[in-house]
């Protein structure tokens, strides 16, 4: 048997080689049919044998640097279902007075200053763009090139879903404050006190976009025992945006933003709280990672915190423009003992289906505004609608 010949066999034997078949063969039956069986495709690729979907991961780097799409399937393989993708929205300048032929690609390795590189969002709406419909269903593209303290970043959001519509899921990941960056960006400081964060927020909560937003809950290297300095500040962000669906990054911790001893307390009142049900949080990045797995007394409060309210956390990993499956791999693997201390339900929410509820109600939403407001997607539809009347 030809090799060819050989894979197009393993595949008959999957149920998305089943399915694809039935699709095509269904085209012919109209597109309603198809439609249904399109979507019945989606649901059979989620969460089925999947370790995990990854509410959190940068395509690119600083410098706008990355692996293809499609190099990255290969890395997302048989282990993580679904992404949620988004480049960096702050660009590294290689500034040759400050760095002369060192060229910088990281934001720890330069004293340059950053800027806002919207084009990242062409960037990666053009990458997903250039993959199958199937391979289309295990993405969430997130639109990341805006300035949070600038009133226009709403109208940066409208015009990539007016340029793009049927790609984006959700707005983020995007920085208020954040150790050693914040202090890189020209001009105004972003604060969550600012309108423009609001007007920011209010758009997505009417198109909604899913909001992933990066605030550490505290400045680096703070006295233990005082109050957090942005916990406040953060909450009333929250309570002031209720029907947005936002999930809070790190659970507000950073490479010296470090878990204080009421961390878990803290993170729990927001839990409690009816006014907070819109919020989530995401476990992502090996800098938060190594606090929780860092003893068994750490894993085992954070494993209880989860288990008391397993339908809000979600894993990301927080990889960026990774190399080769193990480096995307490595925060996954790093929760080990996190995924060991979980009963199995529990796991299975926060790795995979907490994912799956979330950015699904979030892409439904999406795509339905589109409908409503971007003229393409409308005149596409009553095009289609003519068709089908036929
Ligand atoms: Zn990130």
């Amino acid at each position: 048997m030809e090799d060819n010949e050989f894979d197009e066999e393993m595949r008959g034997t999957t149920m998305k080689g089943f399915a694809s078949r039935c699709v095509k063969r269904l085209l012919l039956a109209g597109p309603i049919a198809a439609l249904f069986l399109f979507n019945a495709v989606s649901s059979w690729s989620q969460s089925s044998n999947y370790e995990f979907n990854d509410s959190h991961f940068h395509l690119t780097n600083n410098i706008q640097e990355g692996p293809g799409i499609r190099e990255f399937l290969n890395m997302m393989g048989d282990k993580a279902g679904r992404v949620a993708v988004f480049g960096v929205p702050l660009q590294q300048e290689w500034s040759y007075r400050v760095d002369g032929d060192r060229a910088p690609s990281y934001y720890l390795h330069s004293d340059a200053p950053f800027y806002y590189y919207s084009f990242t969002d062409a960037m990666i709406a053009m990458e997903y763009k250039s993959l199958t419909k199937e391979q289309q269903a295990r993405f969430d593209p997130m639109i990341t090139g805006f300035n949070p303290a600038d009133m226009y970043a709403a109208d940066h959001v409208r015009r990539v879903l007016e340029t793009f519509p049927g790609v984006f899921t959700g707005i983020g990941e995007f920085a208020i404050h954040k150790e050693f960056v914040s202090a890189k960006i020209p001009g105004e400081v972003a604060s969550l006190q600012n309108p423009a964060l609001d007007r920011l927020l209010d758009f997505a909560a009417q198109v909604g976009l899913i909001v992933l937003i990066h605030n550490d809950i505290d400045v680096p290297f703070a006295k233990e025992g005082a109050e957090p300095a942005y916990l406040g500040e953060i909450k009333a962000l929250f309570k002031r945006h209720r029907n947005a669906t936002i999930i809070w990054a790190h659970m507000g911790l950073g490479r010296t933003v470090r878990p204080g001893k009421n961390h878990a307390t803290q993170i729990e009142e927001i839990l409690k709280n009816p006014n907070f049900e819109h919020v989530y949080f995401d476990l992502a990045w090996d800098e938060v990672g190594k606090y929780f797995v860092g003893s068994p007394e750490a894993t085992a409060s954070i494993a209880a915190l989860i288990q008391r309210y397993p339908d809000r956390f979600l894993f990301g990993t927080d990889a960026v423009a990774p190399a080769d499956q193990s480096k995307y791999l490595a925060v996954f693997n790093q929760y080990q003992p996190l995924w060991n201390s979980l009963d199995a339900k529990t796991s299975r929410k926060v790795r995979l289906e907490n994912y799956e509820r979330i950015f699904d109600e979030g892409r439904r939403k999406v795509r339905s505004w589109e409908s409503a407001h971007v003229s393409a997607v409308k005149s596409n539809m009553a095009r289609e609608a003519r068709i089908s009347s036929n």
